[in-house]
């Protein structure tokens, strides 16, 4: 038996043993995920266990380093891992932007005492991250962005303020783009810090979306002090962070076009439910079609994005290969849910109640349309192929 064969075989019976059957049951969306932190209440005992067995293994971040609470696994076992969880339905332990975005960040530009300060607490689930990024008026031309960080010897001074900071009410820790040299080109005179949201002068204020929901917040920083330990990467240089930052984000946001957005039913059980079978295949022959394209597309984009990752692994393709899987993935996502809702028919429509679960299609419908905006919009991303993968000049 291989090595490889090997770890398949004990993983598979690691999983059985430990993955409580709860876990195993298909996620129902936004209420099934796990996002650890401070404030974060477990909706289960089987879910903390889960995320407690999973954290300890250090299969929260299976290929981050052993020593900073990684699983030290290669890419292939790393595959393996989640095939075996795929076959047995094992819901994911712990997702969060520390695992996503921050992470990955860290590993290439933080010091060894962020390292072993940050990573750790991010695998076990301990500390939960916000992304600022976003200013009023800085979005898609972020690097314009005004958040000051003034140099007071051995700390910053932070006075400012972002927008859109998804569940920056819920998080225990920011990651935030800062300007700390006001005269320099806009590229060059920014840094990438981290501080406590309970800091004082760290504020926020809801905002709600379309979807009924309020996953975001405007948030304020009025001198905040930041000790100068929390700067990643060198001063003035946190564009480089940011855009390396940013290629995990989209990575993640793309993967959206892979799965079924929490929906347990198949398009097709979904379809079959409203319009019925016709000689055992569905009646609806257009919807038929659509369900058909769309599945196929989805496959080739998981066979792509693996792809993709192999390659961006080994340095063989551009970082920019993540916008081109964001703009892809986003794509295909918003194309599933307008598809769950035809295929749903008037039921799909509801917004409360308990047969709907609380408009729980509905209301993710309406939340996939922001897909092709947060992490850098469509026509950003297709500005990003053309100049950087396709080489087209720029007007
Ligand atoms: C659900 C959601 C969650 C988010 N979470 C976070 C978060 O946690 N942290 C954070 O920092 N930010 C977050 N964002 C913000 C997100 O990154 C921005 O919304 C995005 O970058 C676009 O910026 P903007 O909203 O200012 O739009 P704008 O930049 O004002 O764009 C407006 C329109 O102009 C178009 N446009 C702009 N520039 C160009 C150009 N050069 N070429 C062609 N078209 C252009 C855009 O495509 C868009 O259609 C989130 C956004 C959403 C929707």
């Amino acid at each position: 038996m291989s090595d490889l064969e090997a770890f398949r075989k004990e993983t598979r019976a690691w999983l059985e043993a430990n993955c409580p059957p709860e876990m195993r049951k298909p996620s129902r969306g936004e209420e099934d995920t796990c996002w650890g932190g401070r404030k974060w209440k477990f909706q289960s005992d089987a879910q903390r266990l889960w995320m407690q067995r999973m954290g300890e293994r250090g299969w929260t971040v299976p290929e981050w380093p052993r020593e900073y609470g990684g699983g030290g696994l290669s890419r292939d076992e790393a595959k393996i891992l989640r095939e075996e969880m795929r076959k047995l339905g094992c819901r994911s332990p712990l997702d969060s932007f520390g695992i996503w975005m921050l992470g990955p960040a860290l590993l290439k530009y933080g010091h060894e005492e962020q390292k072993r300060e940050h990573l750790p607490k991010i695998a076990r689930g301990e500390i939960r991250w916000c992304q600022g990024y976003s200013e009023p008026g800085s979005g898609s031309d972020l690097a314009s962005l005004q958040t000051r960080a003034e140099d007071k010897g051995d700390h910053y001074i932070v006075n400012g303020s972002k927008i859109w900071t998804s569940y920056a009410d819920k998080a225990d820790w920011i990651f935030c783009l800062v300007r700390t040299d006001p005269k320099a080109p806009k590229h060059e005179g920014i840094s990438f810090v981290l501080f406590d949201m309970e800091s004082p002068g760290v504020s926020t204020a809801p905002i709600t979306l379309i979807s009924g929901s309020s996953p975001f917040c405007q948030t304020f920083f009025e001198d905040v002090l930041v000790p100068k330990s929390n700067l990643v990467g060198s001063l003035n240089k946190g564009w480089d962070v940011a855009k390396f930052l940013l290629t995990h984000e989209r990575d993640m946001i793309g993967g959206m076009g892979t799965n079924s957005g929490g929906e347990s039913r198949s398009l097709g059980q979904i379809a079959t439910e409203s319009v019925g079978l016709d000689n055992g295949v569905l009646a609806d022959t257009n919807l038929r079609g659509q369900i058909a394209a769309l599945e196929i597309d989805a496959w080739a984009f998981r066979l792509t994005m693996d792809r993709v990752g192999d390659l961006v692994k080994t340095g063989k393709i551009n970082p920019a290969a993540s916008s081109l899987l964001k703009y892809y993935g986003t794509e295909l996502n918003k194309r599933r849910m307008e598809l769950v809702m035809a295929a749903g028919g008037f039921d799909a429509l509801e917004w409360d109640g308990e047969h709907s679960h609380e408009g729980r299609n509905a209301r993710a419908w309406l939340r996939s349309k922001a897909n092709s905006i947060e992490g850098g919009t469509s026509e950003v991303q297709l500005n990003i192929i053309a100049k950087r993968l396709l080489n087209l000049p720029g007007v």
